[in-house]
């Protein structure tokens, strides 16, 4: 049977250069597919890392065996394999040791979550779940995670170079809770959220920009809210408030509504006068 290197496998999943790969085992799950499990280790050097600082740690127990989802091996299903120490850090006290290939508390790899982000910015969860054949609950933590790193990455970059934003506030839960939400109309994706709705949230996002990030807002569409105008005059008044599309839309077909009502009782009021 022909074998392959380690050092190939590797560079196939595109796992992290700084673990080592054993050979791999091939078996079925509960439901007859198959699954290959890929036992990996980190390099003696990055065995002892905290999760949460990444710094050296001291080394405390060993926990048991772990299984991380990766991306699929063709139609296989496909696990890196491990037992992770937990070590002692300094700062953060005891915490399962930082593995190279997934973010703290996931049973997913990064490339994995990555995969599943991206997708759920294109396709509904329902469909995300299916084709990368996880729980459809798991969905929202994954997103989560990879905008974290990814928060965290960018720092105040993400609100660099903003042109033309659009702010609106939708509901959840039923209708009893609120969220405020801002887009990069330019870049086609959203920048900011927060709970609740209201001048008081719009504020917030305002006092998260720089000085130079708010003189670069050209444009802010949005309903014809008065706390959207105030908190445009005050933070960025070089910007010019347009009523979005939506809305007026929404307004003018209400409008119709109502015209069509009117005339509606006008001529059954004057056909029945008729009679
Ligand atoms: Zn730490």
């Amino acid at each position: 049977m022909p074998t392959i290197s380690a050092g190939a496998l590797k560079r196939m999943l595109s796992l992290p250069s700084n673990i080592v790969v054993r050979k791999p085992r091939i078996g079925e799950d509960t439901h007859g597919g198959t699954v290959v499990t890929v036992p990996v280790r980190p390099y003696a050097n990055d065995m002892d890392r905290c999760a949460k600082c990444g710094r050296h740690g001291r080394p405390y127990d060993w926990l048991g065996t772990r299984r991380w989802r990766h991306l699929d091996l063709g139609c296989a299903r496909l696990l890196l394999e491990y037992a992770p120490p937990r070590v002692a850090c300094r700062e953060h006290g005891v915490t399962v040791a930082m593995v190279p290939w997934a973010r703290r508390k996931s049973a997913y790899t990064r490339d994995f979550e990555q995969q599943v982000a991206w997708l759920s910015v294109h396709a509904p969860r329902s469909a995300v779940s299916a084709l990368m054949r996880i729980d459809w609950k798991s969905v929202g933590p994954v997103c989560k995670r990879v905008a974290d790193d990814l928060r965290a990455e960018q720092g105040g970059g993400l609100f660099d170079g903003l042109r033309s934003i659009g702010v609106d506030e939708t509901s959840y839960r039923k209708g009893h809770r609120y969220m405020t939400v801002v887009v990069d109309h330019d870049r086609g994706r959203v920048v900011w959220m927060h709970e609740g709705h209201g001048e008081g949230v719009f504020r917030l996002f305002f006092e998260t920009l720089t000085e130079a990030q708010r003189a670069s807002i050209r444009v802010v569409t949005g309903d014809g809210a008065r706390w959207i105008d105030s908190c445009v005059g005050e933070f960025c008044p070089q910007a010019e408030r347009i009523l979005d599309g939506f809305h007026i839309v929404s307004w003018a077909t209400d409008a119709l509504d109502k015209v069509r009502t009117m005339v509606w009782r006008e001529a059954r009021r004057t056909g029945e006068a008729r009679k």
